[in-house]
């Protein structure tokens, strides 16, 4: 009972109270301790022991952790989604009179983390808060902010947008007001959600609080406009909430950038998985086998993170992309450039968190000489482009500041040869501290002299002088000499067979040496600190030059993948055409030996703009789908395309499905799921929007599923104007370009030799006459019999078929006819054998006797 609580767990409590939905940290000694429900979770988390701890009368659950080793429970915690209150003793418990004093000193959660060891460097953590829009538009604010980098930017987004735009940005919290907290957020299902009170999302409350944080005295200067209560709103409630959490990271944060819709490409969940944008189908985290992992030759952890942006957002604007596409064509041709920028880049680290640090007051002297070092890169980067036409690479050049007044300021105060403390800075750069430096070595060194003038004085050969912390300097004799110490010499500590003594002079020596030091590292603190914040002044400056290295490093990067895998530029224009050749899967083509990738060309304008892409199972149908998909997003990004030549008219959206048999993306998949898919597309997609379809309708009954995918084909031919290629093993929807004229087929073409199929892998035009199902089947090791009885079904069932199919008659296969009815002696004879259970003898005689049939 609360009653009998001791002091320890009432404060405990108190702590609690006000952090109900944080797991409290609880400092005690040199543990974190957890009680009660907190022990519970945190041992179940944790995997921690679960004790329990004497409390007056009652038992409290308790499970600690050593506090060395906070980080790495603290990284599976923000992991899992949750919040964590450190509490920490805020006086010295040797001084304390009674319980020692505990506060919490710092909120880590999901989305406002800060140390290194808590986040991935290639890509962004993002805290999210979304407000409501008064003006009902069916739209709301949402705002974006990385901790760590910065970064804090708003849009309006509708909310049928809504999972795309989470899904995009994967924010690890989201900030909601609490009045949200009776419906679901729709697409808000992967992260930690935080709800706040509601008048924090109200939009003057919140456009106070920015004022406040950014010392302005209204948003205009930033692009808010009348109207952008809900964009206000967000970004207030978001700002709030640092200022709460982690005071110092929202001192950090840049201003907020407002973005405009139309700049950049929507991409919905399904495409971006399917193309494998950023992260593989089979999950796993890695970038690994996605078209990220082909095209991150970024050299700096703010060049990834922003390629890993700018692949989600493919662009809207032929000139801004050719402006991206003149830059990388620029330095993919010009070899000495790209290489001298990549070779400045290379020792680039961090800025972007760098200077997050050095604002929040965190930047230790060695993150400090990071600092100086990446900036010192920064005239080497100004000289690689020295000569760069591009307009977009002459603007970065403009922008790139080497802030040389930043860098000999560290260079200047911080000693690299001993950036830990104490000896952080530099001889030379203070008289004062170079003095007290002086009078304690001259100290040591007397004290360290004094051995031999003690021994002599002494005549005890064996005497030493040591030093420990707890007594300090002291003389040492051994025992059997502790007689003939002389007068002056005071005990101090006795060993086992030591004695340890010291002299007035010795003390007074110590206190020098000693004074020296607490002097010594006060003054370093203080002059360190001077350099932190003078720096912190240039905050801005850093962070602006951080985006122009991160631009250079994402062009270059571009640069240097087109090179190395033989990407070309292609032509981006406004008109409708697609035109590729040559073109190749930038990922599938990785995982196989060179050139074995067999490459194709695929060209969709008015005339045909439906492609009916048959052949049979692994002919390679997907593969061909998701390259022209591929292509036209790397083009839209402003990146070379895997292909010999490419021309692409701009899309405004890339819509991709994959039937739900063959949807890996997700287990629960139904054909209701796929349906809904297919009709958001028929809804969204306009004339100006690639679609691509892959096995669409399968996930029925097969007159259902051609049914369904027949109406899908005419409407997007007749109504919606799209360019599409449909995928489908139906061969029957190839019949689809005798009617419709926008309509072509094509097929992956394969070759039968006797009664296997060989994968060319060539897209042919013209569609495959069938599904290839049984042959497939066969190479996949179905036992020969059964293989047989299929090839008889088969027939059977398209015999029944063929009143209505007329058209489609398959070519009379010879091969064929040997299995026809099944009736034929031999063929029974055949089936009756086992050629597992046949010796190579048996089989000889056998075959021997077959042929003799045969002839007869
Ligand atoms: P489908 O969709 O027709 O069943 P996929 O597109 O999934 O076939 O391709 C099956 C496999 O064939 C791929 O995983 C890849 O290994 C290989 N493949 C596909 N296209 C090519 C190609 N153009 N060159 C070489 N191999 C290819
Ligand atoms: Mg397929």
């Amino acid at each position: 009972m609360a009653s009998e609580d001791t002091p320890l767990m009432l404060q405990w409590r108190d702590v609690k109270s006000r952090h109900p939905d944080a797991l409290v940290f609880f400092r005690v000694g040199d543990f974190y301790e957890l009680f009660n429900e907190d022990a519970v979770e945190g041992s179940k988390l944790l995997d921690l022991t679960l004790t329990s701890r004497n409390n007056g009368a009652s038992r409290a659950p308790l499970a600690g952790i050593p506090a060395h080793a906070l980080e790495g429970y603290l990284r599976r915690l923000v992991a899992l989604g949750r919040r964590v209150a450190i509490c920490d003793q805020v006086e010295d418990p040797a001084l304390a009179k009674g319980l020692v004093k505990r506060e919490v000193t710092e909120m880590v959660t999901p989305g406002a983390v800060f140390a290194d060891a808590l986040l991935d460097a290639r890509r962004n953590n993002y805290l999210a808060a979304l407000a409501g829009d008064a003006a009902g538009e069916g739209s709301v604010g949402f705002a974006l902010a990385d901790l760590s980098t910065g970064e804090l930017s708003v849009r309006r987004v509708p909310w049928e947008e809504l999972p795309d735009a989470l899904g995009a940005a994967e924010p690890a919290e989201l900030l909601l007001p609490r009045s949200w907290e009776l419906f679901p957020v729709p697409g808000a299902a992967g992260c930690t959600l935080t709800y706040r009170a509601d008048w924090l999302f109200d939009p003057r409350a919140a456009t106070e609080e920015l004022a406040r944080l950014f010392r302005v005295a209204n948003l205009a200067g930033w692009g808010f406009e009348a109207g952008d209560d809900s964009l206000a709103a967000a970004c207030g409630a978001l700002a709030a909430y640092l200022a709460e959490v982690q005071p110092a990271g929202a001192v950090a944060l840049r201003p907020p950038r407002v973005e405009r819709a139309g700049l950049a490409m929507a991409l919905d969940e399904m495409t971006r998985r399917n193309l494998e944008l950023v992260e593989p189908l089979r999950g796993g985290g890695g970038v690994e086998g996605t078209l990220l992992g082909v095209l991150d030759e970024a050299l700096t952890p703010m060049g990834c993170r922003l390629l890993r942006r700018r692949l989600l957002a493919p662009l809207l604007d032929v000139e801004a992309i050719n402006a991206r596409l003149d830059a990388v064509a620029e330095l993919a041709d010009d070899d000495g450039a790209r290489r001298d920028a990549r070779a400045a880049l290379a020792e680039v680290r961090d800025l972007e968190r760098l200077a997050v640090k050095v604002g929040a007051g965190r930047a230790t002297p060695r993150e400090m000489l990071a600092l100086s070092a990446s900036l010192a890169r920064v005239p080497l980067l100004r000289a690689a482009l020295a000569d760069a036409r591009a307009p977009l690479l002459a603007e970065h050049l403009e922008g790139l500041d080497p802030l040389d007044e930043v860098r000999e300021a560290i260079d200047a105060t911080v000693d690299p040869a001993a950036p830990g403390e104490p000896g952080v800075i530099r001889p030379g750069r203070s008289a004062e501290l170079d003095e007290l430096r002086a009078v304690h070595d001259g100290a040591v060194d007397f004290i360290a002299r004094l051995q031999s003038r003690e021994r002599e004085r002494t005549g005890i050969a064996s005497l030493k002088v040591g030093f420990n912390r707890v007594f300090g300097y002291y003389l040492e004799v051994g025992r059997s000499h502790a007689g003939r110490v002389p007068a002056d010499y005071h005990r101090k500590q006795t060993l086992a067979n030591a004695e340890r003594y010291y002299t007035p002079e010795l003390k007074e020596w110590e206190e020098k040496v000693l004074g020296a030091e607490e002097k010594v590292a006060a003054l370093e603190q203080r002059l360190f600190a001077e350099l932190r914040l003078d720096v912190a002044r240039e905050v801005p400056r850093i962070q602006a030059v951080a985006e122009q290295v991160a631009g250079v490093d994402v062009l270059a990067a571009l640069a240097e993948a087109a090179v190395r895998r033989d990407y070309v530029r292609p032509e981006v224009d406004a008109g409708f055409a697609l035109e590729l050749r040559g073109a190749r899967h930038p990922v599938v083509e990785t995982m196989m030996p060179r050139e074995a990738f067999i490459p194709n060309d695929v060209s969709l304008d008015h005339a045909a703009r439906v492609m009916i892409l048959t052949g049979p199972n692994m002919a390679g149908k997907s593969t061909v789908l998701r390259q022209v998909g591929l292509a036209v997003l790397m083009a839209q990004v402003g990146s070379f395309v895997a292909a010999r030549a490419a021309r692409i008219g701009l899309v405004d959206r890339i819509f991709t499905r994959v039937g739900a048999s063959d949807n890996l993306v997700r287990g629960q998949s139904t054909f209701m799921v796929e349906m809904n898919e297919t009709a958001s597309i028929l809804h969204a997609a306009t004339a100006r929007s690639l679609v691509l379809l892959d096995e669409i309708g399968r996930g029925t009954s097969t007159w259902d599923g051609l049914s369904v995918a027949t109406a899908t084909t005419e409407h997007l031919h007749d109504a919606l104007l799209a360019k599409t290629i449909f995928a489908t093993h139906y061969h029957e929807l190839t019949r689809l370009a005798e009617r419709l004229p926008g309509v072509v087929n094509f097929s992956v073409a394969v070759r039968e030799v006797g009664e296997d199929i060989v994968f060319l892998r060539r897209l042919v035009p013209g569609g495959a006459d069938r599904s290839y199902g049984v042959e497939v089947a066969r190479l996949a090791g179905l036992p020969p019999e059964v293989v047989a009885r299929a090839r008889q079904v088969l027939l059977e069932l398209e015999a029944a078929a063929r009143p209505h199919a007329a058209v489609a008659a398959p070519p009379p296969v010879v091969q064929l006819g040997l299995f026809d009815a099944g009736l034929h002696p031999l063929v029974e004879r055949l089936r009756a054998v086992d050629p597992n259970s046949l010796t190579p003898l048996q089989a000889l005689a056998l075959l021997a006797e077959l042929v003799e049939a045969a002839r007869k």
